[in-house]
């Protein structure tokens, strides 16, 4: 922390809707956080709007090209004082900076993986998004947030209220704690209820319209396949320590529990709350304390029913898949995290019907040979090698 005790916080991927749900918290707190760093991808128009407001000291950009158009954007605003890189580097830089206090690791997909992992290896308070930086590099990532003393915070929400349910001092040993199951709920998607037979030609469109959530293209597609809940198993697995057969998947279509703990003395602890990412954003930002995170109070009489079912894993092959990845290890969910990305990204573009997502990465998983990874470098020749096998099935 700096003298005044203010936090001073990096959101990596501060133009998407997590980055923007966690602008909207520090602004309710001045006097607790200062921004050090803001990056984005390609939205340079929304980043010069959030520096007018937010007087980052750095902000990361993907490319030269886009540093330009800023500086330009910037020099406009009279905020020619911000510091503008590029690059996957800076992205690293301003994650380990000894600058600032708290990284929000909110990019998406395996492109957040290096900074999120500069972040842990230099012992920051680690606010992770990110699901895929988790499920590609599980046991490196835990292994360098142990070695460095970082504090991980989940910012999933199941994850985050998992964190709420379990002991405060968990430390990773859930049979000592007396935690019998994780209960992951799962609002099932847009597709929970639709005929099977009509779901190769739902549109991108229908499959990002979320029933409970606004969020990101990928992660809403994610939901539709239930390979977001997929990459949660494994997630939980790596944040929790909790072996794939005491994490339970629970359908509960109105996204009021955010998930649960199963005690061996029957409890069973839920965290409740509106679907509003800025409470688990809220609860990671000011932990152990909690701030007003400009979410309203839950209505229960409003909700009435809390209903619950069985995932139906012939509907959501995605959900087997990730399964079954974490069941064999290794280079596994890498590959089912990089097949993924593409198919995802396929269909998004028209490429490939909804069905194909699933089959996509099943042929990359059969096709690729699990292999030990141990190292960065590791993970991204497998995630690189899992992107061409899965881009050379799509042409085929
Ligand atoms: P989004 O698509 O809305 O935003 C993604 C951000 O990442 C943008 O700021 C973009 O500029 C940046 N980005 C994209 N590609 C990049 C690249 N190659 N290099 C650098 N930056 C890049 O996504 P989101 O919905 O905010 O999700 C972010 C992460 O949080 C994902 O991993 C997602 O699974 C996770 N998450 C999101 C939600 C949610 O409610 N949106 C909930 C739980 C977890
Ligand atoms: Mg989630």
């Amino acid at each position: 922390m700096n003298n005044s005790q203010q936090q001073r916080v990096c959101i990596l991927g501060s133009t998407g809707s997590i980055g923007v749900s966690t602008l909207d918290v520090i602004a309710r707190h001045p006097d607790r956080y200062s921004v050090y760093a803001l990056t984005v991808h390609t939205q340079i128009e929304k980043l010069a709007e959030q520096c007018a407001r937010f007087h980052p000291k750095v902000v990361v950009v993907g490319s030269a090209s886009a540093a330009d158009g800023l500086r330009q954007l910037l020099l406009h605003a009279g905020l020619q004082d911000i510091q503008i890189e590029f690059g996957p580097q800076a992205l690293c830089d301003v994650a380990s900076s000894a600058e600032c206090d708290s990284v929000m690791a909110a990019i998406v997909g395996a492109a957040g993986l290096p900074a999120a992992l500069a972040a842990a290896r230099a012992g920051k308070k680690v606010l992770l998004a990110n699901k895929e930086a988790l499920v590609m590099s599980g046991s490196l990532f835990m292994d360098a947030i142990k070695s460095s003393g970082a504090a991980l915070l989940p910012i999933d929400s199941e994850h985050n209220a998992i964190f709420q349910c379990l002991p405060r001092h968990f430390d990773g040993k859930p049979d000592q704690h007396g935690v019998r199951k994780i209960l992951l709920t799962a609002s099932g998607g847009p597709f929970l209820h639709r005929d099977v037979a009509t779901l190769n030609s739902v549109t991108p469109e229908q499959a990002v319209a979320h029933p409970n959530w606004v969020m990101g293209r990928k992660i809403s597609i994610d939901s539709a396949t239930m390979m977001n809940k997929g990459l949660e198993v494994i997630e939980a697995h790596w944040l929790f320590s909790v072996p794939s057969e005491r994490i339970e998947v629970v359908i509960h279509p109105q996204s009021v529990i955010h998930s649960m703990v199963s005690y061996n003395d029957g409890s069973v602890l839920a965290q409740l709350g509106n679907p509003d990412m800025r409470t688990p954003i809220a609860y990671g930002l000011a932990y152990p304390e909690r701030i007003d995170s400009g979410v309203d109070a839950l209505d229960l009489v409003k909700v009435g029913k809390l209903n619950f079912e069985a995932p139906d894993f012939n509907r959501f092959p995605c959900l087997r898949l990730a399964y079954e990845a974490l069941e064999v290890g290794e280079s596994a969910p890498t590959i089912l995290n990089a097949s993924n990305e593409i198919a995802v990204q396929a269909f998004l573009d028209g490429k490939i019907g909804f069905n194909l997502i699933s089959k996509l990465i099943e042929q990359c998983l059969n096709k690729m040979p699990v292999t030990q990874v141990s190292d960065l470098e590791g993970i991204l020749s497998i995630d690189a090698e899992a992107r061409s096998v899965a881009n050379s099935l799509i042409k085929k």
